[in-house]
């Protein structure tokens, strides 16, 4: 046998494609070509697996050496093909028997000594093969190196081996009776309550407005301003929502999980089932915020997938960079086009913004703290684009807090997350039962259907959007939170008192 086939897969947030290892071997001159990976790549790739082959004390063939990576638009992290080009020139040159190979995965870095190195996004390989396979077929048993083996073998429904070495794990690929490696065993998943507690709205002073204003955006999902002078409190609310929405499904865990793996970011299993909470700096550049780079590589809308990305000071981002959240924000998906390659992503987060209201924060301060001119104040204003204010459906203002409150602090300590997370799920699940997602989610004709208040509320809504002027878009918006606080309230149709709720959420700009 002179051609050997393994498979492994390429490191891709929340997919892993597979990839295909051949390795022929033909009479001629010696030679050692791969084809499909850059050219840095190959040159290190070859080097290291031959230097471990050898050392390894296996046979290096003196022959004319193929090895071909299907697809050849691989991503650049390509260490982890060194495992299966090894393994395919093994068993091409009958060092080890090739039907080993079948059903079976293999990724990893040959160190010269033939060693495995820790990888990168082993979770997400696991991934890509657990959902690849879970239609009807057999799994395959994923081989990675003993580092990696823990954190992958959280995937449920997948066996994972860990191997220190290529001569370990070809011992067990051989059938060496006393060489046999076992799976290994998921230190059984971490539920949410591992590790430290998420901060608690408990810790939260007065604001009742604001609290509530963060209880129906979980309930709906929806986005949210705040508006408000530095230390009113905007990103400790802000830190508060992820405590506060639906616990993970598995299939969301795992999503999640993946994504983070195959990140600079890596997974750690005391995040397993915690929405994440990314609060990127506003010198962000657009790479950074919504994905690039050659091969594209996820950005922090992809990181706060299922989770909350929050943009504290948005009137800093670059203008631009904020235009290239719009579509991903409304499409839950992202797209990157790189020269040969392209990436789609998800990006389904709930965003929450927070502004101070002009320059020096304390417009409208009673004290008369403010001392930008009411032209500054409007052109701080005006570096926010309308489309993408547009998108979000609830914008409060964040008062700071009187000396009253602030020496009363013990007295008014707000009510804990859970309660409120409690209420957000039970609206959460109508919404669910009902339309199969959030509110927020709902397409002009499925809110028409689902959100159409009762007269009065009908009445108020379209006297509240001619005297405010609304776009359609707007009129929708405010449609969706009365449905939520309706929900939140368990009512059936919403009501006046629901629509003037929604109603208010949309002014703390125009009031600014
Ligand atoms: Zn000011």
């Amino acid at each position: 046998m002179s051609l050997a086939v393994v498979r492994s897969r390429a490191p891709a947030p929340g997919r892993a494609p597979e990839v295909v290892v051949e390795v022929h071997l033909a009479n001629g001159l010696p030679s050692f070509s791969i084809v499909g990976l850059p050219d840095l790549e190959v040159r290190e790739s070859r080097e290291r697996v031959r230097a471990a082959l050898q050392n390894c004390g296996f046979d290096f063939p003196v022959r004319r050496i193929t090895v071909n990576l299907a697809p050849a638009d691989l991503p650049k992290e390509t260490g982890r093909f060194d495992l299966p080009i090894a393994l395919g020139i093994l068993a091409a040159s009958g060092q080890i028997p090739a039907e080993s190979l079948e059903r079976r995965e293999f990724a990893g870095e040959l160190s010269l000594t033939g060693a495995l190195r820790p990888m990168r996004g082993a979770f997400a390989m696991v991934c890509g093969a657990a959902r690849q396979f879970s239609e009807g077929q057999p799994a395959p048993e994923v081989y990675l190196p003993l580092a990696s083996a823990a954190e992958a073998a959280l995937v449920p429904g997948i066996d994972v081996f860990g191997a220190a070495d290529l001569p370990s794990l070809c011992a067990h690929l051989a059938g060496s009776v006393d060489g046999r490696l076992t799976p290994v065993r998921p230190s059984a998943l971490p539920d949410a309550a591992a590790g430290p507690p998420p901060p608690d709205l408990a810790d939260v002073i007065g604001h009742p407005g604001a609290r509530r204003a963060l209880e129906v955006a979980a309930a709906g999902g929806h986005h949210l301003l705040m508006v408000g002078p530095p230390g009113a409190g905007k990103s400790m609310l802000a830190a508060r929502l992820p405590a506060l929405l639906p616990p993970m499904t598995d299939d969301e865990a795992l999503i999640s999980a993946a994504i983070l793996s195959a990140s600079s970011l890596g997974f750690a299993p005391q995040a397993w089932r915690r929405r994440p909470f990314r609060a990127p700096h506003h010198s962000s550049s657009s790479v950074a915020l919504v994905g690039g780079r050659n091969p594209p590589q996820p950005g922090e809308i992809t990181l706060a997938h299922l989770g909350v990305l929050f943009l504290d000071e948005l009137p800093e981002f670059d203008r631009k960079v904020l235009e290239t959240l719009r579509e991903p924000l409304e499409a839950g998906r992202i797209t990157i086009s790189r020269a040969a390659q392209q990436a789609d992503f998800p990006a389904s987060c709930q965003l929450v913004a927070a502004m101070n209201p002009c320059p020096c924060g304390w417009r409208g301060d009673p004290n008369g703290r403010c001392r930008c001119t009411p032209e500054i104040a409007a052109r701080y204003l005006r570096k926010l684009s309308g489309p993408l204010l547009d998108r979000i459906d609830i914008q409060i203002e964040l008062p700071a807090l009187t000396p009253s409150e602030l020496s009363a602090r013990s007295a008014v300590r707000g009510e804990a997350s859970a309660g409120v997370a409690r209420r957000v799920a039970i609206a959460r699940e109508q919404q669910l039962r009902r339309q199969g997602k959030t509110n927020r989610e709902l397409d002009g004709r499925e809110a028409d259907a689902v959100c159409q208040p009762d007269a009065a509320g009908e009445t108020l809504l379209r006297e509240a959007g001619e005297r405010f002027g609304w776009s359609a878009r707007a009129y929708y918006r405010v449609l969706k939170v009365t449905r939520t606080i309706a929900d939140l309230a368990g009512a059936e149709i919403p009501g006046a008192a629901h629509v003037a709720e929604a109603v208010q959420y949309r002014r703390a700009l125009s009031v600014a």
